[in-house]
């Protein structure tokens, strides 16, 4: 299949193109077209370097309204670097729709200056657990109106304990958002979170 094929726009289309992907992988291919035709749960498992940044991140910038100024995507990630690392990939994938923007919120560096990014308005949020709870505690950020929650790297997360902050972050989220899990593996503690909080998951193994 090409990325024509999975129903991308064509802004999306011109900045695949723009980074020289030729054919999307695996996980695109199964993820992209589920994500974009249905609201629903999924929990995808795959590994990193699959490609699944732009499993999610494609029909997850489709789905955004570039025109309201609220936060509608919230991402959790495990480290700082790879938050960094979504966020840059994001903002490539999406330079073609003006007036989106995402930012990047983590620990170990300046919260009022997080703070001051999200007041001008993010539409997506990119985030790691620890540093969005504080956000969240300190009502310096806005989820409650949130229409998509993925989870990547879920088994990384909570080996590394993020298992309270992520509760915690997702009771302020709405009931009725899709939330999008993607997990190497799946251990009991992912299974726990899935259980809890989605809803009849489609499920994809790459
Ligand atoms: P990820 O698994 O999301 O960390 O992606 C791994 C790397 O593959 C990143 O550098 C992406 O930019 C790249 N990539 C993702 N999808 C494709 C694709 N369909 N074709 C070529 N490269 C890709």
């Amino acid at each position: 299949k090409s990325f024509q094929q999975l129903g991308l726009d064509a802004q999306l289309l011109q900045a695949i193109t723009d980074m020289g992907f030729e054919t999307p992988s695996e996980v695109q291919e199964k993820a992209i077209p589920i994500l974009l035709e249905k609201e629903t749960d999924i929990v995808a498992l795959a590994q990193t370097g699959t490609g699944k940044t732009a499993a999610f991140g494609f029909p997850l910038i489709q789905k955004i309204d570039p025109n309201s100024k609220k936060t509608q995507g919230l991402i959790l990630s495990p480290t700082r670097e790879l938050c960094l690392q979504i966020t840059n990939e994001l903002k490539n994938y999406s330079k073609y729709y003006k007036g989106l923007n995402t930012v990047a919120i983590y620990g170990g560096a300046s919260i009022t200056d997080q703070a001051s990014q999200i007041r001008k308005g993010a539409q997506i949020i990119v985030a790691t657990p620890g540093r969005m709870q504080d956000m969240v505690n300190r009502k310096l950020v806005d989820i409650s109106h949130i229409d998509y929650c993925i989870l990547d790297e879920a088994d990384e997360m909570l080996n590394m304990g993020f298992f309270e902050d992520i509760t915690a972050i997702l009771s302020h989220t709405p009931e009725e958002k899709n939330t999008w899990l993607f997990s190497a593996t799946m251990p009991k503690e992912v299974a726990i979170i899935a259980k809890k909080f989605m809803h009849t998951p489609v499920e994809i193994t790459v």
